[in-house]
């Protein structure tokens, strides 16, 4: 089957407080984008990638892939205000050929290969979908504006789910042109009606979202 990644790098990255996006923080000496691009050209599972990148960095995107010798990289497209929209906008560019669509956050830069394979494992059992999950280990409190507790949340069944999210092609082609503007793509295709099953993910997979998680993930490196 043919796989296809999107890597969506188009985010602001405002938490960080930099003078430039996200995928364009420093990770040791590198752009953070470097690093799954990387791994997604020596990814034996992936045949191609679109990279979404921010409005007014295509070019620079398209400089990191090629220093990274990433021939996979098949188009470079501008993101959008949402991640959705960030999405669509690297969905147009997968070919009529592709099977399989994988969306992975530039911004969890240490995708491996176990965990691709995981979640391309479930999709020739017949389910639509497959995203990588942790348990959630902490008790979980619903908060109200003023910080008082108005709930306690039973965490049992609960996962925190990261990327990289494998598809049917067809099923997030489908599941976008319903619109929507979910926190992950497998929340447009369940949303859609579509069977998403999770396997097990990875703490190295830990989004980027702060100064200390671009000093762990460094560090792991
Ligand atoms: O904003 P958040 O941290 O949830 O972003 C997750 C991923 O989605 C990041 O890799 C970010 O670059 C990407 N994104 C995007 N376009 C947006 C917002 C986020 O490609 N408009």
């Amino acid at each position: 089957m043919s796989v296809w990644a999107i890597l969506v790098a188009a985010g602001r990255g405002e938490r960080l407080g930099l003078d430039r996006p996200k995928a364009f923080a420093n990770l040791g000496d590198e752009p953070l984008l470097a690093e799954p691009l990387r791994r997604l050209e020596a990814c034996p599972w992936v045949d191609a990638v679109v990279l979404v990148a921010p409005p007014g960095w295509e070019e620079p995107a398209i400089l990191v892939a090629e220093e990274e010798g990433c021939g996979k990289v098949c188009a470079c497209v501008t993101g959008g205000e949402t991640r959705s929209d960030s999405v669509r906008a690297g969905l147009a560019e997968v070919s009529e050929d592709a099977l399989v669509v994988l969306v992975h956050d530039a911004a969890r830069p240490l995708l491996s290969d176990e965990v691709v394979e995981r979640v391309l494992a479930p999709l020739s059992e017949g389910w639509d979908g497959a995203v990588p999950g942790l348990p959630v280990g902490d008790t979980l409190k619903r908060v109200g504006s003023d910080g008082g507790i108005e709930e306690t949340v039973a965490r049992e069944a609960l996962w925190a789910v990261q990327t990289p999210q494998a598809f049917a092609v067809d099923a997030l082609r489908r599941a976008q042109t319903n619109g929507g503007d979910a926190t992950d793509c497998a929340g447009l295709v369940e949303a859609a009606g579509g069977r998403i099953k999770v396997v097990e993910g990875d703490p190295r997979l830990l989004k980027v979202t702060s100064e200390a998680d671009l000093e762990t993930v460094a560090g792991w490196l």
